[in-house]
């Protein structure tokens, strides 16, 4: 049985390995994935699109520590801290910086107020929902939570579908690392009042994850995830299919180190995807579940696992 601490690093590191493991394989078709990987996706090695180096953060988990960072350093400040980190990072000049994410952080850097920032309705990709995971971590009381991962994803995507997402994974990843089981805690998502505030396509991709787990997932086409292919964001990215695909991986209920390479092996965006999928089944399963081989060569590891005590005691802080 996993404690706490374990849980908490697992969703962290979860986010890392699932950006690695799926960074070779971004942007391909599965077809393209099966090509390049006839046994499946099991080893981080680096390239894809932008030729990374095995265990490189790209931008889903830069922009997690960017947010990790920022409750780190300030957590009573914790909106403007992140906008702030965001802000440092675009400025190294990073090659994969998403256009919502380019738009929402010049507008911050122009108004100075994370709050007259965002890319506006419309933009409705993954960016946010991959580095939203801290908040989930820090944030035991539902109230602070649910305002705190609105206004760091809408630093940069303020579509409702994006916040929505956002708030509906930090609940989940809240409940799992409480140790709630992932049936429930997909099941009070699913139920909550309060989404009906945002979308009611959250809700919708909440319950179609539910319906693709667990035979679906091992199907391993984008078929099966309505929007995927055709939808606003055919190929990947779109925020409510990364959600979708995180709930099913989450429901099915091999171990993590069989789950993942499922996710990553979809191509489009399969960082991201992997990165959102691995922190609730990280939050899921704890630390000891990943393997120390996907382990080892995260260029943050050291620092996620670093950030373990001071996130479990803003917890308990409230
Ligand atoms: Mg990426």
């Amino acid at each position: 049985m996993s404690t706490i601490e374990d849980r908490v690093a697992g969703a962290l590191l979860g986010v890392h390995v699932g950006d690695a493991l799926g960074a070779g394989c971004e942007f391909m078709s599965p077809a393209q994935v099966q090509e390049h990987f006839p046994l499946g996706v099991w080893q981080i090695t680096g390239g894809g699109a932008f030729d990374w180096e095995p265990g490189a953060a790209t931008d889903d988990t830069s922009l997690t520590k960017a947010v990790l960072d920022a409750y780190l350093e300030s957590p009573d400040d914790a909106v403007r801290s992140a906008a702030d980190h965001m802000l440092a990072w675009m400025h190294t000049g990073p090659p994969d910086v998403g256009m919502a994410t380019h738009i929402g952080l010049s507008r911050y850097e122009d108004s100075g107020d994370p709050a007259q920032a965002g890319a506006g309705h419309g933009q409705a990709g993954n960016g946010s929902l991959m580095r939203t995971i801290p908040v989930g971590l820090a944030r035991a009381d539902k109230r602070r939570r649910h305002q705190e991962a609105v206004a760091i994803s809408a630093i940069t995507h303020d579509d409702a579908r994006c916040t929505g997402a956002c708030v509906a994974y930090c609940d989940l990843v809240d409940d799992l690392v409480d140790g709630i089981s992932p049936e429930e805690a997909v099941d009070k998502a699913i139920s909550h009042e309060w989404l009906d505030e945002f979308s009611p396509h959250v809700r919708r991709a909440l319950v179609f994850g539910k319906d693709l787990a667990p035979e679906s997932l091992h199907l391993a086409s984008p078929e099966i995830i309505p929007a995927m292919e055709h939808g606003p964001y055919g190929g990947g990215g779109y925020v409510l299919d990364a959600l979708t695909i995180a709930v099913g991986a989450l429901l099915t209920p091999d171990p993590f180190e069989d789950v993942l390479p499922l996710v990553v092996q979809l191509g489009g965006d399969a960082d991201t995807n992997g990165a959102i999928a691995g922190g609730l089944l990280g939050a899921r399963d704890g630390i000891g579940a990943i393997p120390d081989e996907w382990l080892e060569p995260l260029e943050h590891g050291a620092h996620f696992r670093d950030a373990v005590p001071a996130l479990v005691a803003l917890r308990s802080g409230g």
